[in-house]
């Protein structure tokens, strides 16, 4: 039974601040982000300049605003606030503590060159090592004589908007997916696969064009 509510993904979420109800969190975060601007302090000359403006701040703002609807043993279902219930709704109750110096499972979302001056197009990578230099590996183009460092050569590099990982991860979409101070990881591989595959169904399902290094045959069980 604990083990079954640690993976559980909400039967819908819902948006507080004009009560909209969303299949999943994903879509419901872009909508607060999308919709609600007043809450935030930026406007940004574009879309990608809005996104990366958003502060940590803000994106706890976010969600603090989203409820998720969750399955309950006697009551059939309830509402909850997302951020109080991180370690019941998945993917967010996989995350455990790091230990310092041992491997760390994460998962990241980059942005990529516009498609028709589309800013939903994005690279999902997972990293087991510092996520600046799993971005440069990735980001690295075939003319660079370090390219062989990673064999093949990479969405994210055939894709790439900017060199710089500062300014090109994207932040408003892996926020609590990825912990920039290091403290909490996911437990190994299959999990931040898991994640990744989870993330990728989220962004694909409201638009977003989703490219990856991952053969499509590789299932995950
Ligand atoms: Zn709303």
């Amino acid at each position: 039974m604990l083990e079954r509510s640690k993976n559980e993904t909400p039967i819908k979420a819902g948006c507080y601040v004009c009560d909209h109800k969303f299949p999943d969190i994903i879509h419901c975060r872009e909508h607060i982000i999308e919709e609600h601007r007043s809450g935030f302090d930026v406007s940004g000359e574009s879309d990608f300049q809005y996104r990366s403006d958003l502060t940590f701040g803000d994106l706890e703002w976010v969600d603090e605003n989203i409820w998720v609807l969750l399955r309950e043993p006697e009551l059939g279902a309830k509402w909850h606030r997302l951020h109080l219930s991180y370690h019941r709704v998945f993917p967010f109750s996989r995350r455990v503590i790091g230990v310092e110096g041992a491997t760390i499972h994460t998962v990241y979302v980059a942005q990529c060159s516009p498609v028709d001056g589309d800013w939903r197009h994005v690279y999902i990578g997972h990293a087991n090592n510092c996520l600046d230099s799993a971005y440069a590996q990735h980001a690295r183009t075939a003319s660079d004589s370090n390219s062989s460092i990673i064999p093949l050569e990479s969405y994210l590099a055939n894709n790439l908007f900017t060199e710089d990982p500062a300014e090109g991860l994207r932040w408003d979409l892996q926020f609590m997916l990825h912990d920039h101070e290091g403290g909490w990881t996911f437990p190994n591989a299959k999990v931040s696969l898991e994640v990744e595959k989870w993330l990728r169904a989220q962004l694909e399902a409201i638009g977003y064009l989703v490219g990856s290094d991952r053969p499509e045959q590789i299932a995950i069980a």
